[in-house]
């Protein structure tokens, strides 16, 4: 299996070429808009066949532009690939905007770029343009390290500091880990995470604490119609290194409770899901940032996860929230939305509800028909705290003594 990560590197780039670069990712930008706006069909449906689009659009592209062949391809299929994400959020009822592409960039790959240790050379509408690295400990970590490819690449101009940006894409080959059995994770406003084996990793009102959201909230306000991701970006002060920062310990805590239960698969909401289920629905902003929050853990539990061979898997969450985790008996009336507290209606099972949840997230990928389940899950074991539970409901402690499942808590 595949690690990727991306490395963002500042650039210096000789004066005298800066505006081949900005024209570059100007007409770049240009060409994914056009894309959007004539990459269709008669009737005015969107072509979503990418060999189509290509007859459609390419020649016009070549002519409209001054970008080399490869960069018109990889415009129309980034245009593409926002296209298929907005027709599918379509498909299932939710209202999003056609795709728009306004941040100055440009998709390399090794046809258009060449990544050295220290410099890279990119393709522009002028030619070549050769570009030094300005670069810090953590990013010389990454490209001293071999066991990495070096992929591919995305330009970014960034307007407020004048600054361009290789965002270098690498690759690890890293062997799958071995064995079946599964960690569920439930990603919740609460507690933020909580595993199957009952860790609640507590940065709830540290993550979403009164100060952080204030200031980014005035931000946001500030900045009108930009996204969160981008305001958040932008404030590069303190808090939003702060929130970071504790979303890597709590991802990190995530990865270690996996191996220190030996297990092999991860299993986590897909967050489209997520959105709909636990989203606090009268505040725009604060969803945003959310959002923004949860899609950056799961990233990092991914990558983190992928270095040990560990697999993340997303499954469809619904009713994971009111379903017991012990008899499977399912009622909404199981869950105190209020307090968030979980008492089955059938067994008496009671528990924390997003406890609950994360033992349904784990037990979901584990009875997944066959075909859909990942191939080497085979008989897979869900971890618990004092335990495994197979497919079928048979409870294998660790201890036969017989420790208790009881759920403890970290302060992340
Ligand atoms: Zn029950």
């Amino acid at each position: 299996m595949e690690v990727i990560r991306t490395i963002p590197v500042k650039l210096d780039v000789p004066t005298e070429r800066r505006a081949d670069l900005r024209r570059t990712v100007e007409q770049f930008t240009y060409a994914e808009n056009y894309t959007v706006k004539h990459g269709r069909n008669s009737d005015g449906y969107f072509i979503l066949n990418k060999a189509r689009l290509h007859d459609e659009l390419y020649y016009n592209l070549r002519e409209e532009t001054d970008l080399p062949s490869n960069l018109c391809i990889r415009a129309y299929s980034k245009a593409l690939d926002a296209i298929k994400t907005t027709v599918a959020d379509w498909k299932v009822g939710i209202k999003s905007s056609v795709p728009e592409f306004r941040e100055p960039s440009a998709v390399y790959d090794k046809r258009t770029l060449t990544i050295k240790d220290r410099s890279a050379t990119l393709s522009t509408i002028n030619g070549r343009v050769s570009v030094d690295y300005v670069i810090g400990d953590y990013q010389r970590s990454y490209l001293n390290d071999d066991s990495y490819e070096r992929r591919m690449g995305t330009l970014h101009y960034r307007e407020d500091e004048d600054r361009y940006y290789l965002h270098i894409v690498l690759v690890k080959e890293v062997e799958e880990r071995g064995g079946n059995r599964i960690l569920g994770v439930d990603l919740n406003l609460k507690n933020v995470a909580v595993t199957s084996t009952g860790t609640f990793y507590d940065g709830g009102t540290i993550l979403w604490g009164k100060n952080h959201y204030f200031r980014v909230r005035r931000s946001l306000q500030d900045k009108g119609t930009r996204s969160a991701k981008q305001a958040l970006s932008r404030l590069s002060g303190r808090e939003n290194r702060f929130v970071l920062d504790r979303l890597h310990t709590i991802s990190r805590r995530i990865i270690e409770e996996a191996r220190t239960n030996k297990c092999s698969y991860i299993a986590v909401e897909r967050l489209t899901d997520i959105r709909d289920r636990i989203w606090s629905r009268d505040d725009r902003v604060n969803r945003q940032l959310q959002q923004w929050a949860f899609r950056e853990l799961q990233d990092m539990i991914a990558y983190k996860a992928a270095e040990y061979g560990i697999r993340v898997q997303k499954i469809a969450p619904e009713y994971t929230s009111q379903t017991c985790s012990k008899c499977s008996y399912q009622s909404s009336t199981n869950r105190d939305s209020s307090t968030g507290w979980f008492e089955c209606s059938e067994c008496g099972y009671s528990v924390d509800g997003d406890y609950n949840a994360a033992k349904n997230i784990g037990k979901r990928l584990l009875t997944l028909p066959e075909g859909k389940r990942p191939s080497g899950l085979g008989d897979g074991h869900l971890a618990l705290k004092s335990g495994t539970v197979n497919g079928n409901g048979e409870y294998v402690p660790h201890d036969p003594e017989g420790s208790t499942d009881q759920e403890s808590h970290a302060q992340a």
